[in-house]
């Protein structure tokens, strides 16, 4: 090589890690401040004394743990008792009886046995136990309207070719944050048999339906036999493409996830299931098992976080809860602005919140890991995604754009017509 092309490549390559050099410090900054953030995973050991704990006091045994239906019989519900469990003093133990007659809660021994012993703002804790600041008055218990959405019983239809079946009021925890609060009512409710056969019915007789989402409460709550007759009916219907499951027990309770319950999903491809972790902490070794066998069943994972105050309102923290979901395989699909649901004001965030933790998240990492940032418009007008401004000047011929570190460029709007060159000219078209 001549010596000038030689100094030529040398001056790129230098560019090169110059600019690579930029991009790492973006990067070791993340990281170091990802550090202090614990998981599932690395608590892992912490959570075992906790589960041992519980079982000695439940008088459960090993297999009993690992079984369902036994942490569902013992979830817990009784101020005492997790009292008793958490070491929790007198007036708090009050206060979550008091929040309790207003508002339902229930805890399975497995979430429960997420949460460490120094417990007060810890983001497991605080989404299972009742709080003080429930009882705010504001905000409405249906702000979506839900009810004026329902054509056929167990239905909400908000969309043209997609709708919901509501099929059990019951949940294996009841969030503090549940959106859907209204539902629940003090008894386990699974939707009648013949209320979810007219909802059936009512997909079979509109064939522009071809996405049915199953959801509650908690879809996996029900038993493998009344799910795979749900999945069989929708199943026959021929224009319904595909088939959704609303669940939250891969986080609360994973053990849901059984290998007979995963034979049953695999034979009524495609189904799509979309879980709800909000912090990495729920990322625990048996959060990340369940996934797997769902993933291996050939179901498709996504996560729906909600954006709650003080558990993952953090650029840091919801980078990290995506990273760690793409290990196991669930892909981040929307983070949701918590709604004004009576009771639940003290998790709610500025939309500004939400927009600068998309805003650290769109480019600084994988595109995988940037899911969408959706606020629900009142009166269940369906979502609206939210994001920050990228384009920031749009005429007829030039559109200015910026990157995700602000760099600003102009590009033209139609792409410049030059088809004229290309038309056969006369003397062609006479030859
Ligand atoms: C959220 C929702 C859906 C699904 O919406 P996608 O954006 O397609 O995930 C469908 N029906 C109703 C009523 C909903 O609220």
């Amino acid at each position: 090589m001549r010596m000038r092309e030689k100094k030529a490549v040398d001056d790129i390559r230098q560019q090169a890690l110059i600019r690579a050099e930029q991009l790492s410090r973006d990067a070791l900054s993340y990281m170091r401040e990802a550090e202090a953030v614990e998981t599932g995973l690395t608590t892992y050991e912490r959570a075992k004394v906790r589960k041992q704990q519980i079982l000695d006091y439940l008088g459960g045994s090993l297999q009993d743990w690992d079984d369902w239906r036994w942490q569902l019989r013992n979830r817990i519900k009784d101020a005492g008792v997790l009292a008793d469990i958490l070491g929790m003093g007198e007036v708090e133990k009050k206060r979550v009886e008091k929040v309790g007659k207003l508002f339902r809660w229930a805890i399975s021994p497995y979430y429960l046995s997420l949460v460490p012993d120094d417990y007060h703002n810890n983001p497991i804790f605080r989404q299972a136990v009742p709080d003080i600041r429930e009882l705010d008055e504001g905000g409405s218990l249906d702000p979506m309207n839900e009810a004026l959405t329902s054509p056929a019983p167990c239905v909400t239809r908000r969309y043209p070719d997609r709708l919901i079946i509501n099929v059990t009021n019951q949940c294996a925890m009841f969030c503090r944050h549940c959106q859907r609060r209204r539902n629940i009512g003090e008894k386990d409710r699974h939707a009648k048999s013949s209320d979810i056969a007219e909802a059936i019915a009512y997909v079979a007789e509109n064939r522009e339906i071809r996405d049915v989402l199953i959801t509650g409460g908690d879809a996996l709550l029900l038993s493998d036999q009344h799910l795979e007759w749900i999945l069989g009916e929708l199943h026959r219907i021929p224009h319904v493409e595909i088939k959704r499951i609303g669940t939250r027990t891969p986080v609360t309770l994973p053990q849901r996830v059984t290998p007979e319950l995963c034979e049953v999903l695999r034979r009524y491809p495609p189904i799509y299931i979309n879980t709800q972790f909000n912090h990495p902490l729920e990322v625990t070794p048996e959060a990340r098992d369940a996934c797997s066998r769902l993933a291996d069943a050939g179901v498709v994972l996504g996560n729906q976080a909600v954006l709650l105050k003080g558990i993952n309102d953090s650029p840091t923290v919801m980078r990290k809860l995506n990273h760690e979901l793409l290990r196991i395989r669930v892909r981040p699909y929307y983070i949701f602005h918590a709604k004004d649901v009576r009771g639940t004001r003290h998790w709610q965030t500025s939309i500004c919140t939400g927009l600068s933790i998309m805003e650290s998240l769109r480019g600084h990492t994988s595109g995988l890991a940037v899911p969408t940032y959706i606020l629900n418009a009142p009166g269940g007008y369906g979502k609206i995604p939210v994001m920050p401004n990228y384009i920031l000047d749009m005429q007829e011929d030039v559109v200015t754009l910026r990157t995700w570190e602000g760099r600003v460029f102009e590009v033209y709007n139609q792409p410049p017509s030059n088809e004229e060159e290309f038309l056969p000219d006369q003397d062609e078209m006479t030859g």
